[in-house]
Formats: structure tokens, sequence, C-alpha cells
């Protein structure tokens, strides 16, 4: 996808504090975080908004679920707790349109988000 920031990321045409990659994901440090741990989960593939996930897609999501699980541990955020966000379209705080999954962690969460 021409003129995504994620997709050239992923392209590595784009520099990230890459965390973890495998065929189906990338997941790279947020360049503004909100947290201590603050990474971002990204499918390699373009899907721009949650709207646009399709049956096809559901081996990928509980994926992106697994990787969570995987860099809470590793990041030693897991014991603790942590959270797994998706924004979706602007009143949901989307900013970059293709999918992404935050994990965030080490310290206190606040609910309800703002
Ligand atoms: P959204 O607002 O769409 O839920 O999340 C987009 C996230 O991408 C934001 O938290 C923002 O800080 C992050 N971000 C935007 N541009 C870049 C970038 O060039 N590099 C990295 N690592 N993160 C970015
Ligand atoms: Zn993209």
């Amino acid at each position: 996808m021409d003129d995504c920031l994620f997709c050239k990321i992923v392209a590595g045409e784009i520099d990230s504090d890459l965390i973890y990659e495998d065929e189906q994901v990338i997941a790279f440090k947020d360049i503004k975080p909100q947290a201590p741990t603050h990474i971002l989960i990204v499918p390699r593939k373009h899907i721009s908004t949650l709207l646009d996930l399709e049956e096809e897609d559901n081996q990928l999501v509980g994926h992106i679920y697994q990787v969570a699980k995987e860099l809470a541990k590793r990041e030693g955020i897991a014991e603790d707790g942590f959270r797994v966000v998706s924004n979706c379209n602007e009143a949901g705080g989307q900013s970059v349109y293709h999918i992404h999954y935050h994990l965030l962690g080490g310290r206190d969460l606040q609910w309800p988000p703002g």
C-alpha cells in the first residue's frame, strides 16, 4: 500500500525500534510512548481499520493476541497487568490507518481511558 506509514515500516523503508517479527506481524516501540512499555503489534498485511477485517483474518487476529501475550511476558509486565488496545476511526483515536494493537504496561493504567 503506497503512502502507508506502517507498510513502510514493515518493508524496512522507515526505521523502527523493532522488538519482534515473524511471517505475519512485526512489533516495535511506539515513537511517543504513553507508558513505560508501549509496543505496537502490526500485521504485515495492510488492513486499514478494524472495520475492514474479513473472516479470513481471524487467524491473524488470534495470532496477534498470542504475540501480545508473549511480549508482555518478555517485557516483564504480564504479572502486574497490561492492556492491549486497538483504536478505530477518528472518534476512537486512530491516527495511522493500518491496523495495530497497542501493548501498554509498566504503570497503573486508568479506566475508563480518555
Ligand atoms: P493510533 O493513534 O492510530 O491508535 O496509533 C498510532 C501510533 O503510532 C501512535 O501511538 C503514534 O505515537 C505511533 N507512531 C506514529 N508514527 C510513528 C513512527 O513513525 N514510528 C513509530 N515507532 N511509531 C509511530
Ligand atoms: Zn499499510
